[in-house]
């Protein structure tokens, strides 16, 4: 009787400490995002990734040039492959006719008229203007994802996937900010 009182308090103390552990874990993960941005979340892994070295690119500027080109929060999406909030770049809603283009280097990279509603909270479209954005695999999070970048200039844009609308079945899920407009 003993004995079975002793094994269900050892059973108990390792499954607090388990809860311990867990509660904890998470604790210094969300900490850790708080720290990075408030509005943007860095892919620290990708950096360090060669696919976007700058002499694979027609545009070759130093990190340092477009440090001083770009806004801070064009810089953390554009160059180090930030994440803007959903819902708060200034382009998920927006419904005018013309050509989107890349926030650094301005070659044209997406038609309005292949831009939807995803829902997503970030501008959506189902084609980009030909072979203009390159895509690169992305095996960062835990996932594989398909990276997005100006095929200029090496910069940023976001991801591809396969479950947007008819015609292409393509969902090009683009940070705001990494964009310009040209109106029509
Ligand atoms: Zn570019």
């Amino acid at each position: 009787m003993k004995i079975k009182i002793l094994l269900i308090l050892v059973i108990i103390c390792g499954l607090g400490v388990v809860v311990f552990l867990s509660f904890t874990n998470n604790f210094s993960n969300n900490n850790k995002q708080v720290e990075a941005s408030e509005n943007f979340e860095i892919n620290l892994d990708q950096l360090n990734q060669k696919d976007t070295a700058m002499s694979d690119y027609k545009i070759k500027k130093t990190e340092n040039q477009w440090k001083e080109e770009l806004t801070d929060n064009e810089y953390r999406v554009l160059r180090q492959k930030g994440t803007e909030r959903a819902f708060t770049g200034q382009f998920y809603d927006h419904h005018e006719k013309g050509v989107y283009t890349c926030g650094a280097c301005h070659q044209k990279l997406f038609d309005s008229k292949t831009k939807y509603e995803s829902g997503s909270g970030w501008p959506s479209f189902y084609s980009s203007i030909d072979g203009n954005v390159k895509e690169i695999t992305d095996r960062t999070h835990g996932m594989v994802r398909t990276e997005v970048v100006c095929n200029n200039c090496g910069s940023h844009l976001g991801h591809v996937f396969n479950d947007g609308p008819k015609p292409t079945g393509m969902r090009y899920c683009v940070n705001s900010i990494s964009l310009d407009f040209e109106k029509e």
